[in-house]
């Protein structure tokens, strides 16, 4: 992703400078429906999408609606499909509507990872898509994932992208709109994964059951998996919906963190880049024998082995500190993809923390329960900033001494005093 790139396009897409559509110098100055630069918009994006070499459909309904959307055919799993989009029709509704942040940021973002990621090849399909009439109430989405959805077409995930580029505070915070519709919440969980992963640097926060205000709804009501990206609610683009809504008012640095973060979460999953971690946590206990425990890696690509095999790194409560980590190696159970790892026996009285991490042997993807761990060889090195955690203790000692009044204990977070039937959530302390 290029700065310089993805903000040209978004100037010349909300008027800042002179465009250049089908040889012909066009200045795009309302992208409202009505206007006629909202179909020199579409040619501009049609434009763009086919000298990237994609193939261009023009979807046309209602009475001059029309989404444009371009197809990058997977290697491997051509009818699977990721979608990344954003509507590029704009408000309000007069001659002069630029448009810059709602949502020439996201059309721009948009376009810019088609020029990026057209020039790779992929194993699942991607479709680079541009929707209309958005603020007339989703028509141009509603449309396409409604064709789609009667169709039987296989969509694995929508990114939606509107508003991507007002930060007004400069605090780097952003919102991920997720809902309980098809894989979703896992979607959602890749995108927060990729923020820290490649350290992209925004704040996110996510909301659930997500907002249906743009076009991710349209997919979340055919039961498509999709989320929704977009600026901090609580710093609101003040231009919005007027002619002022202007390129001059893009945060740029945070403009190209919302750019990335979107592209690189479509292109780890498009990669098939995906790795999960599927581990019962460990439940606490009353003896000081070894811990014995296991996870479950799934993932299209090769695990990593030796210096990249599987980890699980713990540490111990030591008064009012912690221990370093220790690594325990993954050995490989009978089924391979799963690994059995033993934390040696701990006496009465300790809090266990830990995590586990897994590669691949190419160093394409490092994952960590809980996320957010990075390093590679060996993999989660560097620790995520939650932890599991469980108490080696007599229940006598955990509740008498310890939940009732703190003394023998010292922690700073909440203790989620475990017992065999109860498994505590990922915790985080100082
Ligand atoms: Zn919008």
């Amino acid at each position: 992703m290029n700065i310089d790139s993805i903000v040209y396009f978004a100037r010349e897409l909300s008027g800042d400078v002179e465009t250049n559509i089908n040889g012909t110098p066009y200045t795009i100055l309302s992208r409202h429906k009505n206007q006629p630069g909202n179909d020199k918009a579409a040619d501009y994006i049609q434009q763009k999408l086919e000298y990237y070499g994609l193939e261009v459909f023009n979807q046309s309904f209602g009475s001059i609606g029309r989404n444009v959307y371009g197809v990058q055919t997977g290697t491997d799993y051509p009818n699977q499909k990721y979608i990344i989009c954003a509507h590029y029709d704009d408000m309000p509704s007069g001659t002069l509507a630029p448009g810059a942040d709602d949502n020439g940021s996201g059309t721009a973002a948009v376009l810019e990872t088609a020029r990026v990621l057209s020039q790779q090849q992929f194993p699942f399909t991607i479709i680079y898509a541009l929707w209309d009439e958005e603020e007339q109430g989703l028509i141009g989405s509603a449309y396409y994932a409604a064709n789609a959805a009667s169709q039987g077409d296989s969509i694995l995930g929508v990114i939606n992208q509107d508003m991507i580029a007002w930060d007004d505070n400069d605090d780097g915070n952003a919102d991920v709109h997720t809902k309980s519709v098809g894989e979703s919440h896992a979607l959602k969980d890749k995108m927060l994964e990729v923020n820290l992963t490649y350290e992209i640097g925004l704040d996110l926060d996510v909301i659930d059951p997500g907002e249906p205000y743009s076009d991710h709804q349209s997919f979340w009501n055919n039961g498509f998996t999709a989320i929704l990206l977009i600026e901090d609610d609580n710093d609101f683009n003040n231009y919005y919906h007027t002619t002022n809504d202007l390129f001059i008012h893009y945060n740029q640095p945070y403009y190209e963190k919302m750019a990335k973060l979107s592209a690189a979460t479509l292109a780890t999953l498009a990669l098939n880049l995906d790795m999960r971690i599927s581990h019962t946590p460990i439940a606490s206990r009353d003896n000081t024998e070894d811990i014995q425990t296991s996870a479950e890696i799934i993932t299209g690509l090769t695990i990593g082995s030796g210096n990249a095999a599987p980890r699980l790194y713990y540490r111990l409560s030591q008064g009012n500190e912690w221990s370093e980590f220790f690594e325990v190696i993954g050995s490989e159970a009978n089924i391979n993809t799963t690994y059995n790892f033993t934390i040696p026996g701990q006496s009465l009285g300790t809090i266990v923390q830990y995590y586990i991490a897994a590669q691949d042997d190419q160093e394409s993807i490092i994952v960590t329960l809980p996320m957010g761990g990075s390093g590679y060889n060996p993999p989660g090195n560097i620790p995520p900033e939650e932890f599991f955690q469980f108490f080696v203790a007599t229940t006598n000692i955990a509740f008498s001494d310890s939940a009732m009044n703190a003394d023998s204990w010292t922690a700073t977070g909440n203790w989620n005093i475990t017992t065999e039937k109860f498994v505590s959530e990922p915790s985080s302390f100082a």
